[in-house]
């Protein structure tokens, strides 16, 4: 069986970050880059909050960039997806496309989470192109124009705030007739003048053929339907960690969300380390994911070092 100092399992910016740090402290580290190579950024537009672009960059063409910043210091990225894990005893012990197992004595679990979607064909085709589960990211693209947003939870509630901020006018789209969202932020919703809430309102069709002109929306109660121009069509009704192989042996939170102890990536289990959205559900940004991405790599080599000297003064 193949034996690793450390492994990295997802390829977002959390994951090659750790494999930079990981690389440059000769941690040797292999990376398995999972079903999503690149990470959320590959399927969102410009970036123009990530420091360092001074003129903003593609999503995957700043992954592209991240990968070979990583390969430059010898991380060995290969293809594949973690299908089992066996954290009973150390080395720990992983199972790839479930044929090949591996053993490591570090684990840095980088594997993200995925946003909702309601799965409408339209949401799909238009995504990208004023479809987004993502205000903080493309918020701006819409300043002075007109957004619907879908979901009644404190991300939507904070989403259309912000959107509030740039846009001219938000609808937001509630399929109920009430917010699961906090008290404070459903306040402040409704005393903000430019969103409008639209109850039992569900999104039936994003309009648009190249780009998003508009949004077709049903009323539950009556079965009514009306269309809201709009230029933006937001999606905020969720994400979820992708955790799932791990949840046996790690600590998770009511959602799923790894625990990682307080200012650390360590999780319950020694020796594995989370980071990157798949323990943040709060931040969610790429420049977060990379913060703790290095944090994982530095913890990680910390605790090579406490196992190399465990091992030598027991020989
Ligand atoms: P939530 O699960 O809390 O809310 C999801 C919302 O989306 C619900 O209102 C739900 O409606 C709606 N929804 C789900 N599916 C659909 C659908 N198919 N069509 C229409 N609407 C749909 O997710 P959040 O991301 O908002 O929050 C996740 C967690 O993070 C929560 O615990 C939240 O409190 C926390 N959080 C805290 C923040 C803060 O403290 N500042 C900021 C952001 C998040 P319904 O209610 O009808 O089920």
């Amino acid at each position: 069986m193949e034996h690793l100092q450390c492994l990295i399992i997802g390829a977002g910016p959390a994951g090659f970050t750790a494999a930079i740090y990981a690389a440059r402290a000769n941690l040797n580290p292999v990376m398995y880059v999972g079903s999503q190579p690149g990470g959320q950024l590959t399927i969102t537009r410009d970036v123009e909050n990530y420091p360092g672009f001074p003129d903003g960059v593609l999503g995957p063409e700043m992954m592209e960039l991240f990968e070979k910043q990583a390969k430059r210091f010898n991380a060995d990225i290969r293809n594949g997806i973690v299908t089992d894990v066996d954290f009973s005893s150390h080395p720990h012990e992983i199972t790839i496309d479930n044929i090949k197992n591996i053993s490591a004595d570090s684990i840095i679990i980088a594997t993200g989470a995925s946003a909702k979607w309601l799965g409408l064909p339209s949401e799909t085709r238009l995504n990208g192109s004023g479809v987004s589960a993502c205000a903080v990211c493309d918020g701006f693209f819409y300043r002075g124009q007109d957004v619907a947003i879908v979901g009644a939870g404190d991300t939507a509630c904070e989403e259309a705030l912000y959107l509030s901020k740039l846009c001219n006018h938000v609808h937001m789209l509630i399929r109920r007739d009430e917010m699961r969202a906090s008290k404070i932020m459903q306040k402040r919703v409704i005393n903000t003048p430019n969103i409008t809430v639209h109850w039992h309102a569900e999104a039936e069709e994003v309009i648009g053929e190249q780009i998003v002109t508009g949004v077709r929306v049903k009323d539950n109660l009556n079965e009514e339907t009306y269309v809201l121009a709009v230029q933006g069509f937001f999606v905020a009704i969720g994400h979820h960690p992708n955790a799932k192989v791990f949840s046996q042996y790690l600590d998770t939170d009511d959602q799923g969300y790894i625990i990682t102890q307080p200012d650390s990536t360590k999780t319950n289990i020694p020796g594995v380390f989370a980071c990157g959205d798949v323990q943040d559900k709060h931040f969610r940004q790429a420049v977060t994911a990379a913060g703790s991405g290095c944090m994982a790599a530095l913890e990680a080599e910390r605790f090579l070092t406490t196992v190399e000297a465990h091992v030598s003064s027991a020989d």
